[in-house]
């Protein structure tokens, strides 16, 4: 976290402090607290320390959007496989499919840890 700027937790409106957890959402970037969003202590742990390196995590409305975003591509894909042409969203479905094997890669982690 960038200490020379101050930020708000745009849950309660106090500030993100170094000390504490605080984690930024990659999409509409500002920050929250862990504990304000239902991040637990260990998913807090493997986002941060994640061998990927960077963080990637979304609040709840950019999740959504994702979500919908997500459904868009595949309609998308689905419409045109029906038309014999899937170039267009190749490189969408890329970049989806990166997440999605970050996302599993996140719950291996998650898995490993609570083995512990
Ligand atoms: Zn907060
Ligand atoms: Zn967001």
């Amino acid at each position: 976290m960038n200490k020379s700027k101050s930020y708000e937790c745009e849950v309660c409106q106090s500030v993100v402090k170094a000390e504490d957890q605080g984690i930024e959402c990659e999409i509409c970037n500002p920050w929250y607290h862990s504990s304000c969003v239902d991040i637990t202590d260990i998913e807090y742990e493997v986002l941060t320390t994640h061998k990927i390196g960077s963080i990637h995590w979304y609040c709840a409305t950019c999740n959504v959007n994702s979500v919908q975003l997500l459904s868009l591509v595949f309609g998308l894909q689905k419409m045109e496989s029906d038309m014999g042409n899937t170039c267009i969203t190749n490189e969408i479905s890329g970049k989806m499919i990166k997440i999605e094997s970050e996302y599993v890669a996140v719950r291996e982690d998650l898995k490993n840890l609570s083995q512990k």
